[in-house]
């Protein structure tokens, strides 16, 4: 590895970042990371802190999961790659395909596409709900509907569907006939709404408005998060998932549950879906796939879709893949991350720690009055919005939301900054010690504005 003044200078010259200023990073100089231990991170100074961001909401396994690893470096050498393109497969291919599938069983899924990320998972899953009503002779049926705050990643379907303008405003013109409801926000809503339940069925009530509008027949899909990640960690009542699934049945409207960040045990239970008792018809995943340590995501289906695919004929072939779909490397990660995951049991600490989380940061709330609105208790997905006037609920600045991320780090806790929330989401894994460390570094941070 090259010095560390050499990896600083040229890191912020010839790096973009993704969701950074280019002009920015002489100025404001990433943290270099550079090696990572259990629920820890090193940076280039030596400094050790706790991820409670979890990479980036992948690391579920935590850094230090040898056998994910070993399964890496073995396939390396049995096969590093071969293409999953119609006509050829690799043995890790089939096996991570049965595993997957086995996995999401209960949430109905019955057949596995394989990405290289979330953004490709979800632009399968669109992609495929076109088809899927093409093929049972609706072809009208190509618009999709989503909700404000959700986010979907950046390819031009994902960032279509994406409901947060700062993922948006760039890149428009996006993809027609892409429609957003309000989000199921009981901090902040056009209905000023504050019972959880109730803002449920306004929503629900938007949604039965807009499919009325635009003609159930010219809608393909709806997609939602569980739980709303990037925007803000937002938790829906109880029962807004059912009832958008109940209103999808009954307009043909195919459910798209995107799993990114809420599959593989991050909610308390092993989708986001199964924790809110629906079943969706396809959903979206990555991340925590692999525990982030190889790209991987994956789109699946459910019996309904699978079986219009399976039985369309010619027409049904799927014109969509990606070069590393079911890539070798990333389908061993795959299988060992499932195993492990199963074995650990992550779903139920990831409910204690999750619950310890919210609620070490709900009594910071009494402490500090910036801390407007604080989300979460279902897993390790925690948010909180911070303002600089809690009547007003005035957004926090991004500036001193940069000095609470610095001091927090400072005490020892990287957090992520999304808008004017912190955004937490720390390996499943993750020990009731180092869930009280992040508290008691989070109280420092907010004491620094
Ligand atoms: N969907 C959701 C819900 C996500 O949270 C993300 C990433 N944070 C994506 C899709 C996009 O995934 P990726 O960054 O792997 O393309």
């Amino acid at each position: 590895m090259k010095d560390d003044n050499f990896l600083k200078e040229n890191n912020a010259r010839h790096l973009w970042h993704p969701m950074g200023a280019p002009g920015d990073t002489q100025e404001n100089a990433p943290t270099i990371i550079k090696s990572a231990a259990g629920a820890t991170i090193t940076d280039l100074d030596e400094r050790t802190v706790i991820d409670a961001v979890g990479g980036l909401w992948c690391v579920n396994l935590g850094y230090s999961n040898d056998v994910i690893k070993d399964a890496i470096a073995k396939q390396l050498y049995d096969l590093p790659y071969y293409s999953a393109f119609a006509g050829t497969s690799n043995p890790m291919a089939i096996e991570a395909s049965y595993a997957v599938r086995e996995f999401f069983a209960e949430d109905g899924m019955a057949r596995v596409f394989f990405t290289s990320g979330g953004s490709d998972s979800v632009e399968t899953a669109l992609r495929l709900s076109r088809q899927y009503h093409r093929l049972r002779g609706e072809p009208t049926r190509t618009k999709f509907m989503s909700l404000k705050k959700g986010y979907h990643g950046t390819h031009f379907g994902g960032a279509s569907v994406n409901g947060n303008n700062r993922f948006r405003i760039n890149y428009e013109p996006l993809m027609p006939g892409c429609f957003h409801l309000p989000s199921p926000y009981p901090y902040r809503n056009p209905f000023n709404e504050t019972n959880p339940a109730y803002l449920a069925q306004n929503v629900a009530a938007a949604f039965e408005d807009e499919i009325a509008f635009q003609g159930a027949n010219t809608i393909a899909a709806f997609i939602m998060e569980p739980i709303q990640g990037a925007g803000g960690v937002i938790v829906p009542d109880a029962s807004f998932m059912t009832l958008m699934r109940e209103i999808c049945d009954r307009h043909g409207i195919l459910m798209i549950s995107d799993e990114v960040i809420t599959g593989f045990g991050r909610t308390g239970d092993w989708s986001g879906a199964r924790h809110w008792g629906v079943k969706p018809d396809i959903m979206t995943t990555a991340k925590g796939i692999t525990s982030g340590y190889f790209p991987v995501g994956a789109a699946l289906f459910s019996d309904k879709v699978a079986e219009v695919f399976e039985k369309g004929g010619p027409d049904a072939a799927i014109f969509h893949g990606y070069t590393y779909s079911a890539h070798p490397v990333g389908a061993a990660a795959v299988v060992a991350t499932l195993s492990e995951t199963l074995r650990l049991d992550t779903k139920t600490n990831a409910g204690l720690r999750g619950t310890q989380l919210y609620e070490g940061v709900c009594a910071l709330a009494e402490k500090h009055d910036i801390i407007g609105d604080v989300r979460g208790g279902h897993g390790l997905m925690t948010g909180i919005e911070l303002v600089t006037d809690r009547a007003n609920k005035t957004p926090m600045d991004a500036g001193s939301m940069q000095r609470v991320h610095a001091a927090t780090y400072e005490a020892g806790t990287m957090v992520r900054i999304g808008g004017n929330n912190i955004l937490m989401s720390p390996p499943l894994t993750i020990s009731a010690a180092e869930v009280d460390q992040i508290i008691a570094a989070l109280d420092v941070g907010f004491s620094a504005v």
